[in-house]
């Protein structure tokens, strides 16, 4: 419990027992191998692998990395599909690799990729499609499949967000070609930094294991132009150690959600999501996104910001600006291409969700926000 004045961020890094994890480090000392696929990278390489129902695994230095290296990895060229409302990662992975970024509007309920308006989008440079479960909420994976299918587009998801999600008894990053994952501290589930490429196909496993490795096969064998992307066994070790609580964890993210809904849900002007009510879909509770109209609700989403801020709570505008808007892609992209996600831009609001957040914190948060 904290007590009325203490700051309360929107989210806060899980550390797991501090003495598991001196153990794993002891291991590091006594193996002296501190990087390049060491005995606990392998570990947790197989521990992430049983979790994705035994689909290929590649371990990675962030998520970011894991974005770039499969791009780079199936040689994606030309046009790629993806949507503005996300974190900046999903966009510049696309630019930086010298392809262009097609924005597709999001569907209103879910604030994932509309699968009816990406067709329209589709021109002979496209080569894939790369949407967001974001917030951890499930994109129409089998529409887009058919759509990607019908037009011979690879399906590379950024499922950054998704670590315990799962659709129809498999984990959500196991649909599409690829996904990635986070394992940012800021994450639900983390290795400090970490991230990694979730794949069906066996033949990538080589490709991208190479990838990460500057390319390198074999002692003697370099045939692509690779990058250094490696996992070390410090991180390997700390996913370890935070995998043992991830029940827990989803555990008492579930109890917070609940708690923020009982206190918000019937607010005029409010409006809640509720991923964990889709049918077959197992949900994370990663984020605790909440949309205010100003007309209904009586006050904006930048003075419940700040109203907030004031009050010690600190939310964030995630996802605000929209790619499209941000500096470096000025004049480039038009926001009122896409207007849903301009739309849930202006009015979007994360809400503080982490363990350790109680329950009378949310209510105090909901306090502010519902003071008049
Ligand atoms: C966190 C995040 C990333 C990047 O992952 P890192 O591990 O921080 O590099 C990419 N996409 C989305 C949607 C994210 O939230």
């Amino acid at each position: 419990m904290k007590k009325s004045h203490e700051v309360i961020t929107v989210t806060r890094p899980y550390l797991p027992n501090l003495d598991t994890f001196k153990g794993m480090v002891d291991e590091i000392w006594a193996n002296r191998w501190l990087t390049n696929q060491g005995p606990l990278h392998q570990k947790f390489e197989k521990a992430i692998a049983d979790i994705f129902d035994e689909s290929q695994i590649t371990l990675t230095v962030n998520g970011h990395m894991a974005l770039d290296i499969m791009l780079k990895g199936l040689a994606i060229t030309g046009e790629v599909i993806t949507t503005p409302f996300t974190f900046a990662s999903t966009a510049h992975a696309i630019t930086m690799n010298g392809l262009t970024p097609v924005f597709c509007d999001v569907d209103e309920n879910s604030l994932t990729l509309d699968p009816n308006q990406i067709e329209s989008l589709i021109t002979e440079k496209t080569s894939a499609i790369l949407p967001v479960h974001v917030y951890g909420f499930p994109c129409d994976v089998s529409r887009i499949d058919v759509i990607a299918k019908k037009h011979k587009l690879k399906v590379l998801y950024d499922a950054a967000h998704t670590f315990g999600c799962r659709l129809n008894g498999k984990a959500l990053a196991t649909y599409g070609d690829v996904s990635m994952l986070s394992f940012h501290a800021t994450k639900l589930f983390h290795s400090i930094e970490g991230g990694a490429l979730v794949y069906g196909d066996t033949s990538y496993k080589c490709l991208f294991d190479a990838y990460k490795n500057f390319g390198i096969e074999g002692e003697e064998k370099i045939d692509y132009i690779g990058l250094n992307a490696k996992m070390n066994e410090f991180q390997a070790a700390m996913g370890l150690c935070v995998l043992t609580d991830l029940p827990d964890i989803l555990h008492e993210r579930a109890a917070i959600t609940k708690r923020y809904r009982e206190r918000l849900t019937d607010v005029s002007g409010i409006r809640m999501f509720r991923a964990d009510e889709i049918p077959n879909y197992e949900y994370n509770y990663a984020y605790l996104p909440v949309l205010f109209d100003s007309q209904k609700f009586g006050k904006s989403r930048d003075d419940v910001y700040v109203q907030l801020k004031k009050n010690g709570v600190f939310s964030r505008k995630y996802f605000y600006p929209l790619v499209t808007e941000f500096g470096c892609y000025a004049n480039q992209f038009s926001p009122k291409d896409t207007p849903i996600a301009h739309k849930a831009a202006s009015q979007i609001l994360c809400l503080p969700i982490y363990n350790g957040l109680g329950l009378n914190d949310v209510d105090r948060i909901c306090d502010v926000i519902c003071s008049r």
